[in-house]
């Protein structure tokens, strides 16, 4: 019989530095003692962001950018490897791998500043890198501490469409190339050190599964190898009723459902990338946040079934990250196309949507987008309504940054009465005003507009009034620091 596998991801903050690192394959090697283990690694924090902006520099025709950036990629993992790799021999042959991958991401910068353009796809093979240098070091300090510690590039395992920048997984093929690369190094007793983030057609061009993508690796690699478990190490407690960072009273939560845990993605401390759950649900493999500077508490169970609360709300979400976009005017009343012609425009651009809302009287239609995606929508939409404004149909488009999202989110929301009352009435008494409300039909979530500066009242105000400091058993969420969950 073999052992069970248990997938690890380490976030770039998990793996930010030498003693980080160390940490991260103290916690792969224990866990390796009662089961089989693969780990997953984010980039060093920082490295992703230096890695884009250089790119980026690059294709302004910046060369310079490309040589900035081979000497901080450098001198960082340089340093990371001297500080933990003491065998000169190893360490010699570690820093010759890492050298070639960090020519190589120089190199394309150097190629887009001569082109002066920077295609996604460039753009991914650039932003990897920090990945494939991790995964290496981790391996290498892995076999250090007597395991056998192995580093895989998930270009060579995980197959996935053509979306630079934003891939989506074949689980077929990624199924097959995954079990026969991990499976053997696996049933020896060795431990696969993966890169998250990163994965590759099936031609085998390499693409990126999207900013904080590692958690997605994971869950994919897991689905892949029929894993027990899956566990997102990160640098905070799990998931929390709220933000602590405005709501000091703010707990860990012990379970969550998958579904509360995709409501909950989006928002607010950003815990998990929001594809993460979607290859775990059919197989039920429940997925662990857990903290890896206090790996001795339990953190948050994901699973199908989570344990739900008293009340039906589980935990309030905001974030000032969004626009609103109105279209209004009499003459979109009762106009068919309307919101197929405005949902055609804004789809145009990739804008994604987070909120829609439009009411009986159906003259304004009213929705959310990601705060990065306005300016693009704006444009799309003025130039697909352009007649439909000059012959007076429609009055404006109207963009209104000064907003924020609020979202009361619980699985037993659904169906029990009464809870969209106290939401509202809650904000009635604290005078929080209310711009436009959305409740999807699942129930789970409850999501309205506020003006930006009434968030943090709206928040407080509802974990309040729904008593969400106590219910859970969880250990109190502690410093603002801690919350800061950053992608490398
Ligand atoms: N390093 C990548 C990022 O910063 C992926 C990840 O950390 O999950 O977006
Ligand atoms: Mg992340």
């Amino acid at each position: 019989m073999s052992r069970p596998i248990q997938v690890m991801k380490f976030g770039g903050t998990s793996v930010g530095d030498a003693k980080r690192i160390r940490n991260a394959a103290t916690i792969a090697a224990e866990a390796s003692k009662q089961r089989s283990v693969v780990v997953v690694v984010s980039a060093m924090s920082g490295v992703t962001n230096t890695l884009i902006s250089a790119a980026g520099k690059a294709a302004t025709g910046n060369e310079a950018a490309a040589e900035a950036l081979a000497k901080a990629l450098q001198t960082k993992h340089r340093e990371t490897i001297e500080a933990l790799i003491s065998d000169g021999e190893q360490r010699r042959e570690l820093l010759d791998e890492i050298d070639v991958l960090i020519d190589r991401a120089a190199n394309y910068c150097r190629g887009c500043a001569l082109l002066g353009e920077l295609s996604p796809r460039a753009l991914d093979v650039i932003a990897g890198s920090g990945e494939r240098i991790c995964a290496r070091i981790a391996a290498a300090v892995l076999r250090q501490m007597g395991y056998r510690g192995v580093a895989f590039d998930a270009t060579d395992l995980i197959v996935t469409d053509e979306v630079h920048g934003g891939a989506r997984p074949l689980a077929g093929p990624t199924r097959e190339k995954t079990r026969a690369a991990l499976l053997p190094l696996i049933e020896g007793g060795g431990i696969p050190v993966v890169t998250g983030y990163i994965a590759a057609t099936a031609k085998g061009v390499p693409t990126t599964l999207g900013r904080g993508g590692s958690d997605f690796s994971a869950t994919i690699l897991g689905a892949a190898l029929d894993a027990e478990d899956v566990i997102i190490w990160t640098d905070v407690n799990g998931v929390q009723t709220a933000d602590p960072r405005m709501v000091p009273e703010a707990v860990t939560l012990d379970e969550v459902s998958y579904a509360e845990a995709g409501e909950l993605a989006f928002f607010g401390a950003k815990v998990l990338h929001p594809m993460t759950l979607r290859p775990v649900v059919d197989s039920g493999i429940p997925v662990w946040i857990r903290n890896s500077f206090e790996p001795h508490k339990a953190g948050t169970k994901i699973t199908q079934t989570a344990r739900p609360t008293p009340h039906g709300v589980k935990a309030v979400t905001a974030t000032r990250d969004v626009a609103m976009i109105a279209v209004a005017g009499p003459g979109i009343i009762g106009v068919p196309d309307i919101a197929a012609r405005i949902f055609a425009a804004s789809a145009s651009v990739r804008a994604n949507i987070v909120m829609i809302s439009q009411s009986s009287s159906q003259d304004n239609i009213c929705f959310v987008v990601q705060a990065a995606d306005a300016v693009r929508t704006e444009k799309a939409l003025r130039d697909a309504l352009h007649e439909d404004v000059r012959h007076h149909d429609l009055e404006h488009v109207k963009v209104n940054r000064n907003v924020a999202i609020v979202a009361a989110v619980g699985e037993k929301m659904c169906g029990t009465p009464g809870i969209a009352g106290r939401v509202f009435s809650t904000m009635g008494n604290e005078g929080v005003n209310i711009i436009a409300i959305a409740q999807g039909s699942s129930e789970y979530n409850i999501s309205f507009l506020v003006e930006s500066s009434g968030m943090e009242k709206a928040v407080k105000a509802l974990h309040r009034a729904f008593g969400l400091g106590q219910v859970e058993s969880g250990e109190k969420a502690s410093t603002a620091a801690q919350v800061t969950s950053k992608t490398a």
